[in-house]
């Protein structure tokens, strides 16, 4: 039987279990699957197939996971830069959000974001904002796999005026789209221990148990919160959460800077997830994530990075390369965050963070076609000895030729070929000026 697509010559970056790298690959793909994977002998014909990818001897691996980012924050890309994290929140996003966040501006802002994750090689990402049935409807015109997350805070925001409803419409929504998109898992994001009360996050976490899906949440991201949950609650952020009995193997935790080993401890024990986002950690100055003692400790750890307002970008690539420097540079220790580990962050590690693994991360027979080819013919490329050392210190986001999900092409030879960028543009252009003059 012919396959659908054939990828070949090209460099595999399996990431599976042993880290296996192919020097000369052929995948062949199946409908959405991998059907196999393997070397391919240049004297040996290529087996026939409706559609064919020649890698040119560029590196073929697993598309990029981002396991958090709030994709309509596009918008907001560089509104407010360097600005402590409550100023920046309280007197610069939120009002935004409140004057310009509506379905039509997040159904934009999330086609442009999906257009940047695209074009720098990120297959999958894990969203948390709010009217997420229109970031849903974007993500699911741009061909990409996400897990979404109706945001939930005990505040009135866009689209829940009423925070009486926050459970409501979130149930709503993931009920709307469970089973709706075989790339689309819908999710239930409480903004954090500081926005939400316990009776909060433990009406959604139940609420997530009891519909099967990912409960999303930040957690100790400053010190500032660190401190007022002691003094509050008498427990660490982390601490306090699992107080209220709410951490298991569906929970994703974001940021986890300001932990201690004991909080470690007790996310390893609960199995839950933690996304590490360096570049927005960084820029807010929130500190650094103890993330070398996550891994240690069995914490399922993945990258993302975070909304563009606090970014200012999609491109997994840095996040990468933030990711590797800052911990050797916060621990003067070279070894302690390689390039091997950050790869398996960025891909599998992710996945297992947001309970994919099953399906993506890697590539092997069985799991979704979704994997991205980075062009051999680039100047920061060559030479080539270690491919993973390329991915995480020399390459970037427009390195990435094409783009494949679901075994459907999204890309080809870096031209989207299911979203039209002019059309994006025009689209964010009236938002852009409305919020200039707000400005004013
Ligand atoms: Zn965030």
């Amino acid at each position: 039987m012919a396959c659908d697509l054939i990828i070949y010559n090209g460099i595999v970056l399996m990431v599976n279990d042993h880290f296996e790298i192919i020097k000369n690959g052929i995948i062949c793909i199946q409908g959405d699957r991998i059907e196999s994977a393997g070397h391919w002998d240049k004297n040996c014909p290529i087996p026939p197939a409706r559609e064919y990818i020649d890698a040119e001897g560029g590196i073929v691996m697993p598309g990029l996971v981002n396991i958090h980012t709030h994709l309509p924050m596009t918008l907001f890309r560089g509104l407010a830069d360097d600005l402590p994290l409550d100023v920046w929140l309280n007197k610069h996003i939120f009002p935004a959000e409140a004057a310009h966040i509506n379905q039509d501006s997040v159904y934009a802002s999330a086609l442009l974001a999906c257009a940047e994750m695209i074009l720098s090689g990120t297959t999958t990402c894990c969203d948390g904002y709010f009217l997420e049935n229109f970031v849903a409807e974007a993500v699911h015109r741009a061909g990409i796999r996400a897990v979404l997350g109706q945001g939930v805070i005990d505040f009135p925001a866009p689209g829940v005026p009423n925070p009486s409803d926050n459970l409501a419409y979130a149930e709503n929504f993931v009920q709307k789209w469970k089973g709706k998109s075989e790339l689309i898992q819908p999710s239930i994001f409480c903004h954090s221990p500081y926005t939400c009360s316990g009776e909060t996050l433990k009406a959604a976490q139940s609420l997530a148990e009891s519909l099967g899906v990912l409960f999303q949440i930040h957690v100790a991201e400053t010190r500032w919160e660190a401190d007022q949950m002691r003094s509050k609650y008498g427990f660490s952020p982390v601490g306090y959460l699992d107080h209220l009995g709410i951490l298991d193997r569906h929970t994703l935790m974001v940021h986890g800077v300001w932990m201690d080993d004991r909080d470690i401890d007790i996310i390893a024990a609960r199995g839950s997830g933690m996304a590490h986002n360096p570049e927005s950690n960084m820029k807010l100055a929130s500190g650094v994530a103890p993330i070398p003692a996550c891994l240690k400790a069995g914490i399922p750890v993945g990258l993302g990075t975070d909304g563009c307002a606090s970014n200012n970008n999609l491109d997994m690539f840095d996040e990468m390369d933030a990711a590797a420097k800052l911990h050797k540079t916060f621990a003067c220790d070279p070894t302690i965050m390689n390039a091997r580990t950050v790869v398996r962050m960025a891909t599998l590690d992710g996945a297992r963070a947001i309970g994919l693994d099953h399906l993506i991360g890697s590539i092997e027979p069985g799991k979704q076609a979704d994997m991205i080819v980075l062009s051999a013919d680039r100047p920061n490329r060559i030479p080539l000895f270690h491919p993973e050392s390329y991915v995480v210190y020399a390459a970037g986001a427009s390195d990435v030729r094409d783009a494949v999900i679901a075994g459907r092409i999204v890309m080809k030879n870096r031209k989207l070929t299911c979203l039209n960028l002019h059309e994006i543009y025009a689209g964010i252009a009236p938002l852009q000026t409305a919020i200039k003059q707000g400005l004013k």
